[in-house]
């Protein structure tokens, strides 16, 4: 899919960007820092998932001193063309349109817009927090697959609502555990169609990372992934709900002494190893630079193969932090077909070749101009 044109209305430090013709395959955005470019990666990605990444209140996209912001994107697909806009307003909900048409939940717009967005921090993934890892798996298929983004969605309302309950309890006088039976039971069922989801995309995915991690490091590394249950021996062959639930109320005093939901997807973790060898503890830096440039890459190529679509690629000052032969690797193993913005302050990690087929925008103070 090709976003052909892009319009942010009072959005962060945009008056009025208005960026048509930009049906090309790659758009860079060069820049100094604070000037605008990771901004309008930010407006691509809150039109896909209909949030932010950043931290922060809604309100804080609006710029200083308005009340209103508006995003707007034209979107080729294979199939059709699609409008998809945002209105988000102070101290009221944000609207969401598509091709004119209310949407209600955001589980309806995510999936429209199929994005991989890959910032500075993603390289971190290996070692960082688990909440990143699950955060990775779960961008990836809410986008894919129809109802994993509701699933969630139910998932962490439940799980709110079981944690004023397991805090209601920690009064031990309190015996009355009906409602947490009630939740409990709610939460097995949903836990188990989000594993289901989550171990076959793991399962599919290993190939593809392999292969670009092979052609990035040009070593014969074998990755592999294990997902890590915060709930233990679980039988895929049998009745996963069950198992599920006799575990979480087995454990139901623990959860009650700690006031907290303590097993399930959200509590959950994915270990890397190259060559069997813990990501986390044993690779260098650049192995794990490989490692997630491997992630990425797959993530294209997984959600192409699932939706027989190309998904946008966002790479937001990601060259920079990697040596020559990586930023060869990533532009050349991204190839000519997925549609790429990428934001950068220099020219000197891009090749003239590729820089003559680019579209360069200069970025300064909330303007953008041919380069
Ligand atoms: P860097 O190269 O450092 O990453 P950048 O060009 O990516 O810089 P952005 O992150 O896009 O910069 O931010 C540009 C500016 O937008 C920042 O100076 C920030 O203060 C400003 N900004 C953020 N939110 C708002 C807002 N709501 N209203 C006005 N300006 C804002
Ligand atoms: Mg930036």
């Amino acid at each position: 899919m090709i976003i052909k044109s892009l319009t942010l209305t009072n959005f962060r430090n945009y008056d009025l960007l208005d960026l048509s013709n930009i049906d090309k395959k790659r758009i860079l955005f060069i820049g100094d820092n604070a000037q605008g470019k990771t901004n309008i990666l930010e407006a691509i990605y809150i039109l896909s998932f209909g949030n932010s990444y950043r931290k922060g209140k809604e309100s804080d996209l609006i710029k200083f001193g308005h009340n209103e912001c508006a995003l707007f994107c034209e979107l080729d697909t294979v199939l059709s063309t699609k409008k998809i806009s945002l209105l988000i307003r102070k101290n009221s909900q944000k609207s969401i349109k598509i091709d004119g048409n209310v949407i209600k939940k955001t589980s309806d717009l995510v999936g429209n817009l199929k994005i991989v967005f890959f910032n500075v921090e993603d390289l971190n993934l290996i070692k960082g927090a688990p909440s990143d890892r699950r955060a990775f798996i779960d961008k990836v298929l809410s986008q894919i697959h129809e109802g994993y983004y509701y699933q969630l969605q139910v998932y962490n309302k439940l799980l709110q609502q079981k944690n004023i309950t397991l805090k209601s309890l920690k009064d031990l006088s309190n015996k009355d555990h009906s409602l947490l039976d009630i939740l409990d039971e709610e939460i097995a069922e949903i836990s188990s169609k989000i594993y289901f989801n989550r171990i076959s995309f793991i399962n599919e995915i290993l190939e593809f990372i392999n292969n670009f991690h092979s052609k990035i490091s040009g070593l014969d590394e074998k990755v592999d992934i294990k997902y890590e249950f915060s709930i233990p021996n679980l039988d895929f062959r049998n009745n996963l709900k069950e198992q599920i639930l006799k575990y979480i109320e087995n454990n139901r005093f623990k959860e009650i002494m700690r006031g907290q939901s303590l097993y399930g997807p959200h509590r959950d973790d994915i270990t890397f190893y190259i060559n069997s060898n813990d990501a986390k503890i044993f690779s260098s830096q650049g192995q794990q630079r490989t490692l997630v440039l491997a992630l990425k890459l797959s993530e294209i190529k997984y959600i192409n193969k699932k939706t027989k679509q190309l998904p946008i690629l966002l790479l937001d000052d990601v060259m920079a932090e990697l040596d020559n032969n990586r930023q060869n690797n990533l532009l050349e193993l991204i190839g000519n077909d997925t549609q790429t913005f990428i934001t950068t302050t220099h020219l000197e990690d891009f090749s003239k070749d590729w820089l003559n087929d680019t579209l360069i925008l200069k970025v300064s103070n909330g303007n953008v101009c041919l380069n």
